[in-house]
């Protein structure tokens, strides 16, 4: 029995260790801290010039890219404010310019994207990307696409799509994650993580938090008949609804784990 309950707490006590673990991940903001865009409709322009090193045939080849990748990431997740949208061609031509002249070229309140053989930029073969957002002068952000070798357009397009989506989050904010299997972690080996997680969620709702519906003003008083609980005012929505039903779902598959391996030892031991 005493050997029981010294194996349970040796388990509970790894448990412990392993979500003090998993805390220490977390998402990371721009070098400038938190900035981000004051609106959270932010308009993507695409550079003129022929990305034809990193794979791509002409601008419009790129555009289409960009318009898949937001659509399948940053503007799926409906805990974040931010809706992304590809707007226009434009003639800048960005195949020679650094990072912070393509953010200096680019119209307060837009991203834009491109990609550039510049050697200052792309200094190290194997870099597929670089991003970031400036506040220095009006809110900009930027990224560029390595055209000086061919790491880009050696991916599958499914690497280039998430490719594509982290340099998006340095492009509106975002740092590097310390969550390994967050598309914004940076991977030395170049590895590219191809989906969203829980952490990049968080970082983008963070930055771009839904605004508070309206003002308590504005909400009807609940009707006498109704209790603190009915009536619309305290409905959940659809939304946390499903979000609610979600959470109980993956706390009960986490106790049922518990429980299961806790019987496992007592059997096992007994
Ligand atoms: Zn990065």
């Amino acid at each position: 029995m005493k050997n029981i309950s010294m194996k349970s707490g040796v388990f509970f006590f790894l448990f412990f260790l392993l979500s003090l673990n998993m805390k220490t991940y977390g998402f990371t903001l721009s070098n400038e801290g938190r900035v981000s865009f004051p609106s959270s409709d932010v308009g993507i322009l695409i550079a003129s010039n022929t990305c034809s090193t990193a794979g791509f045939n002409s601008p419009y080849e790129l555009q289409d890219m960009v318009r898949k990748s937001i659509s399948a990431y940053w503007n799926k997740i409906p805990t974040c404010a931010l809706e992304l949208e590809v707007e226009a061609v434009v003639s800048t031509d960005t195949s020679n310019m650094t990072l912070l002249e393509t953010l200096q070229n680019t119209p307060v309140g837009k991203i834009l994207v491109g990609c550039s053989s510049n050697t200052d930029t792309f200094d190290e073969a194997g870099v597929l990307g670089v991003g970031s957002i400036n506040t220095a002068s009006g809110d900009r952000g930027a990224f560029l696409i390595n055209d000086a070798d061919t790491s880009f357009a050696n991916l599958d397009d499914q690497e280039k799509l998430a490719t594509i989506a982290h340099e998006l989050g340095h492009a509106f904010g975002l740092g590097h994650s310390g969550d390994p299997a967050a598309l914004m972690y940076y991977a030395v080996g170049g590895k590219v993580q191809k989906n969203l997680s829980i952490d990049d969620y968080d970082a983008c709702s963070y930055l771009y938090p839904h605004d508070s519906p309206v003002g308590c003003g504005s909400i009807a008083l609940i009707d006498s008949d109704h209790d603190s609980f009915g009536g619309s005012s305290g409905e959940l929505s659809p939304l946390r609804k499903e979000a609610s039903v979600k959470d109980s779902l993956f706390l009960s598959l986490i106790l049922g784990i518990m429980l299961s391996l806790l019987v496992g030892f007592k059997f096992r031991l007994n």
